[in-house]
């Protein structure tokens, strides 16, 4: 459209055009107004033909629109790469279970007083042909694009089909818990409490031995229907925990009112404890009194660290120190040990 101009003027340019569209029109008496997001590629730098052209503008557009709208955005090969890349593990990720390219493995979650393993914390591992994707790139992909619900359900049968099993080996093995992650989309899920229940009566595992971790991001959502469903499945015996805590939305009150029964501060606060952290640990430590809730440190690194969260009387402990997350080949020997 814009012959022989450089980056600064076309930004310009499309600036003025979104401001002519945006002034809002009277009509009966009513300010009407719309908006406009506008996306540019380059010639020849992005495309040599005009049909890819206009795709990679088009594709400038929805991404700042969904980032900032009513500016303008520029193609770049690093958004290019990025969105290319969103794609391939959106795709891919439909048939991951089926082509068996996801696990869990397990991280222990030791209880300081009895100075045993308290429970294995469930985290998912995506090998995607030779490559590992790690979680924190594909669970909010999977999150975007619904895969969640499917994936979710996998995750909590099988977690607890392992909880099972390792509790089988032995006796003494038989209190130790399974701790899966759940995403706010599989809470909001009319039918999940139905999912866990059948993730139960498949596995045979005792409702008292799973905790369920969801993030602070749930006290942004209808807390309503939350109360509900996590009251549903405390009814049921699950436990219910709170992940990353303090780096989101918690309010004390939602807290109090949905009467969670474990808080995992995040490993930010546990990293600083020898300077800042340790105040938030030991406020965290006297809510958990008054609200009746246990507390587990995550992310602990070093001796130091260990010692200073022991002083302060935290409940238990997860971290590279005390053990990285393990396949469940192993997990009978590390019980053993
Ligand atoms: P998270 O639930 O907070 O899990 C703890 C993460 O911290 C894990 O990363 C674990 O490997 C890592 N970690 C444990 N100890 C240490 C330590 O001492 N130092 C450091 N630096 N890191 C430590 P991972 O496995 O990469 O998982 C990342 C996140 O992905 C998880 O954070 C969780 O939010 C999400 N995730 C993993 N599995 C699932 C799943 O099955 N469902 C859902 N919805 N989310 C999952
Ligand atoms: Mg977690
Ligand atoms: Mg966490």
């Amino acid at each position: 459209m814009l012959a022989d101009m450089d980056e600064a003027q076309v930004v310009e340019k499309a600036q003025t055009i979104i401001d002519s569209i945006s002034k809002p029109f009277e009509i009966d008496a009513n300010k009407i107004s719309i908006g406009a997001t506008i996306g540019v590629a380059f010639y020849p730098q992005h495309a040599r033909d005009e049909v890819e052209l206009i795709q990679l503008a088009d594709t400038a557009m929805y991404h700042q629109k969904k980032r900032t709208p009513s500016t303008v955005g520029i193609f770049s090969d690093v958004l290019g790469y990025q969105i290319a890349r969103e794609q391939k593990l959106k795709s891919r990720l439909n048939d991951a279970i089926e082509n068996e390219e996801l696990r869990l493995v397990y991280q222990p979650i030791i209880d300081i007083k009895k100075q045993s393993v308290f429970a294995f914390e469930a985290l998912l591992r995506w090998q995607l042909d030779d490559e590992a994707v790690a979680p924190d790139e594909f669970i909010c992909i999977a999150e975007q694009y619904g895969q969640i619900r499917k994936i979710g359900a996998w995750v909590l049968k099988e977690a607890c089909l392992a909880a099972k099993r390792w509790q089988n080996r032995h006796p003494k093995f038989l209190n130790v818990g399974v701790s899966i992650n759940v995403s706010v989309i599989q809470m909001q899920e009319v039918n999940f409490t139905r999912i866990v229940q059948e993730a139960l009566s498949e596995s045979g595992l005792h409702a008292g031995y799973v905790y369920l971790e969801i993030t602070e991001s749930i006290f942004a959502t209808d807390m309503e229907k939350m109360f509900q469903q996590v009251t549903a499945l405390q009814k049921m015996g699950v436990k219910v925990s709170i992940d990353d805590f303090g780096t989101g939305y918690s309010s004390l009150s939602m807290m109090q009112d949905l009467a969670v029964n474990l808080v995992k501060i995040d490993q930010s606060f546990i990293h600083k404890i020898e300077s800042n952290g340790q105040s938030i640990v030991n406020a965290v430590m006297n809510i958990a009194d008054g609200l009746h809730f246990k507390v587990v440190a995550e992310g602990v690194e070093t001796p130091k660290q260990l010692e200073k969260l022991e002083s302060l009387r935290v409940n238990y402990l997860q971290g590279f120190y005390i053990a990285k997350p393990l396949e469940e080949k192993d997990i009978s020997s590390y019980l053993d040990s």
